[in-house]
């Protein structure tokens, strides 16, 4: 068994991450495992060196131990290009050149599991149109839902203790894999992780359960093994909304340095025991 926790260095760490790095580590640990740590810092211009020191002394205080050094996404760009490239040559990707605004004037865009479906304004342009927009204008990479999911076909992944569930990636619509900012999509980059490293049971929170459709996809689309998952209970705060980055009382940060026993919290967790004013939902 090999399993992850893979933080967003963008903030400071809150209780649902501890509460789901301690299910991760503890399911390795109980099977003679191996437990990694990704730091999913694809996003250049929102992740910051001072989190990711502070997530991982947060880890240690946890007395969560990972194996070897963590695995950074950041080093990882050549393995989502040549993804990207496979896609490509299969003309499974278009350019899109589409900007926020484009997308937000299509008031009527209908949602789907992860946001406004996009309209596939950028699928439909021809070769050459797209070959002179791409030289000259900043563009991201957008998945042909339609052709791949037909390429694929039917789709299920295995939620631990509660058997198969079918894949929906067709309601996510025509997902974005490369942005013109960041080479590749949490999807892309977190598939591809995911296999590189691995990773045979994905325990993390419920709010990804949509995520799997298309994680689904991509492994069926590249050839790559399908692991376990298991998507636990979110960790919401006294108002019953679930914890964000922005609720510092929650962080693991002020938790610590209020002098806290991390040992103590982390068995806690395990056993699905919150602090005072905490409680696990499913979304
Ligand atoms: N970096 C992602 C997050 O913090 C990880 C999601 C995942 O575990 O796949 O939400």
């Amino acid at each position: 068994m090999l399993t992850r926790f893979a933080p967003s260095p963008t903030g400071e760490l809150h209780l649902g991450h501890g509460y789901s790095a301690v299910l991760a580590h503890g399911a390795a640990r109980d099977a003679g495992g191996r437990f990694l740590v990704r730091i999913d810092d694809i996003d250049g211009s929102r992740s910051r060196e001072d989190y990711v020191a502070a997530l991982l002394a947060d880890l240690d205080w946890l007395g969560v131990g990972w194996d070897g050094e963590p695995v950074r996404q950041s080093q990882r760009l050549g393995d989502y290009a040549a993804a990207l490239h496979d896609l490509k040559s299969r003309g499974l990707v278009y350019p899109c050149f589409c900007t926020r605004a484009d997308i937000a004037a299509s008031l009527a865009a209908p949602h789907g599991p992860s946001g406004a479906v996009y309209r596939g304004t950028c699928c439909t342009l021809d070769a050459a149109m797209r070959e002179r927009r791409v030289a000259g204008e900043p563009h991201c990479w957008r998945l042909d839902m339609q052709q791949a999911a037909a390429i694929a076909g039917d789709l299920d992944w295995e939620e631990q203790g509660q058997g198969m569930r079918a894949a929906n990636p067709r309601a996510h619509g025509d997902i974005v894999l490369a942005r013109k900012d960041a080479p590749a999509s949490y999807h892309l980059a977190s598939t591809l992780d995911d296999a590189a490293m691995g990773v045979t049971h994905v325990i993390r929170g419920a709010d990804l359960i949509a995520s799997t459709d298309v994680h689904r996809l991509l492994q069926a689309l590249l050839g790559l093994p399908t692991p376990l998952y298991r998507h636990h209970a979110l960790v919401c705060g006294a108002d019953g909304k679930r914890l964000a980055k922005r609720d510092a009382a929650a962080s693991l940060a002020s938790l610590r340095t209020a002098g806290i026993d991390g040992a103590a919290l982390a068995a806690d967790l395990r056993h699905g025991r919150l602090p005072t004013g905490y409680s696990l939902q499913m979304p």
